[in-house]
């Protein structure tokens, strides 16, 4: 139910997107025509009046230098076709017409719709012709007089209807442009959605986790979700891996000292009546049970840390201090190997850290140390600053590590071939790596086999 639902919204979505893309695009281009409509109407409009404006001019100067007669026999005279084309008429100030001519096209009937006025004004009546138009300019002539000049303006509405007809015959193929454009664009940009989901689907179809989303050449916010996903994918199938191989190890190591128990238990009720060897095999039984719980708290924690979910009481620690009091610890067990311990500590040293695990993180190599020296060997516990970064190192003259287990000695439960004979639960090195990770720190280690090994933890200074 869940991958149909994902599917229907999948596929509004990209058609929803290309709708608006479409309607952005119509919504422009009808936007940009009407622009233009009334950018070119107007044009037509101001030339017109250009026209009809420079007519006045020229019969108020006609006015001015001869009167009324000088006007008309000078219009009689122009050799144009002045009369033809335009419609002139003075009347004076009762409104009684003085002067008329009214040319070819010209609705004489409509001469009433003038206004008898002598200021400056413009108006458009309708001529004889259906959807024929004139344009009227009105304007005064000295004795009260006023001057009425008007031109049909049929020729600039036909090329206005001509434009409005051409932008519909373009809007059509616009529109089909638009939606198959949009559709186009939007199907392409949203492939890696697309991709994302059907890898999803596939993961939760066949279960392999291994699938990742298809990747390609581009960039942008799509692309970073296909590669952060990939990314998840890969953090979430090597935690699995790490689970299961935890799972594996435990339950291989649990074996042992549960069947040991069992031994145990067993041979000391056969003889039940011998109190000592029941004693005995109680505290045998204690000892490997604390084993156990050993483990189990170390495992835990180690993935509590990996994961993120260990809650770390951070607090400003000093280093020397630190090194210090764990060496001080291991004293008797180094006494007891015939160990040296030496530092070498700054003055101050300080980082932000949880006190108890770093504490634990230094005991566990300076354990392994002494665990993996040779008696009457040297360790060296050091510290010291470089740049923003406390660096500490803890080094032995021992076995060394064999450079075919140098990358395992991090594994969990992961314990070398050297080291049957010596105790331990090979689960140190991968608690001290997750601390000092969950730090925001890197620990890395040199060794050389039968000359010794050396621990180095970079972890940031506290400012
Ligand atoms: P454990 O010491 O309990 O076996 P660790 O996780 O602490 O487990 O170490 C893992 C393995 O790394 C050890 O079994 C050992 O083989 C190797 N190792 C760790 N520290 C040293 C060291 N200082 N010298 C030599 N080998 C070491």
């Amino acid at each position: 139910m869940s991958s149909k639902t994902s599917n229907k919204a999948g596929l509004s979505f990209s058609l929803k997107l290309s709708i608006l893309y479409a309607l952005f695009f119509v919504i422009g281009s009808i936007g940009l025509f009407v622009f233009a409509y009334y950018l070119i109407g107007g044009l037509v409009e101001q030339r017109e009046r250009e026209i009809i404006r420079d007519r006045i001019q020229e019969y108020q100067a006609w006015y001015e230098e001869g009167g009324l007669h000088a006007l008309k026999a000078r219009f009689y005279e122009q050799s144009d076709n002045t009369r033809d084309i335009f419609f002139v008429r003075i009347v004076g100030p009762f409104n009684q017409v003085l002067f008329v001519s009214i040319p070819e096209g010209f609705d004489a009937n409509k001469l009433d719709s003038i206004p008898p006025t002598q200021t400056d004004f413009w108006l458009s009546i309708k001529g004889q012709a259906e959807n024929s138009t004139w344009t009227v300019g009105v304007a005064p002539l000295s004795g009260g007089l006023a001057l009425q000049v008007g031109k049909s303006s049929t020729q600039s509405q036909e090329l206005l209807s001509y434009f409005r007809t051409v932008s519909l015959i373009f809007i059509v193929p616009i529109l089909f442009l638009g939606i198959i454009g949009g559709g186009l664009l939007t199907f392409r940009a949203i492939r890696p959605i697309r991709n994302l989901i059907q890898t999803v689907r596939d993961i939760l179809k066949t279960g392999k986790m291994s699938t990742r989303v298809p990747v390609a050449a581009g960039r942008g916010e799509m692309y970073e979700l296909v590669d952060l996903f990939n990314e998840m994918l890969d953090k979430n199938d090597s935690l699995i891996r790490a689970m299961h191989e935890s799972l594996d190890n435990v339950a291989h190591d649990l074996r042992t000292p549960m069947t040991r128990l069992r031994g145990v238990a067993e041979f000391a009720l056969q003889d039940s009546q011998n109190q000592s060897a029941c004693q005995e095999a109680l505290a045998d039984c204690m000892e490997e049970s604390e084993r156990v719980l050993t483990m189990l708290n170390t495992l835990m924690d180690v993935a509590e840390a990996e994961t993120g979910a260990m809650r770390l009481d951070i607090t400003e620690v000093s280093v020397p201090e630190v090194i210090r009091s764990v060496v001080e610890l291991y004293e008797v067990v180094a006494e007891e190997k015939q160990i040296t311990v030496t530092t070498s500590l700054p003055e101050d040293l300080l980082i932000n850290a949880d006190l108890t695990r770093f504490q634990q993180v230094i005991g566990n190599l300076v354990d392994n140390a002494l665990k993996y020296s040779g008696d009457g060997r040297q360790v060296h516990v050091s510290a010291h600053e470089e740049a923003d970064y406390a660096i500490i190192s803890v080094s032995d003259k021992g076995v060394g590590i064999p450079p075919d287990e140098i990358n395992k000695i991090w594994d969990r439960l992961y314990r070398g071939d050297h080291s049957r004979s010596k105790r331990g639960l090979g689960l140190g090195l991968s608690f001290v790596r997750a601390i000092v990770q969950a730090h925001g720190g890197t620990v890395k280690v040199e060794s050389q086999l039968d000359k010794g090994t050396t621990f180095i933890i970079r972890l940031a200074r506290a400012k």
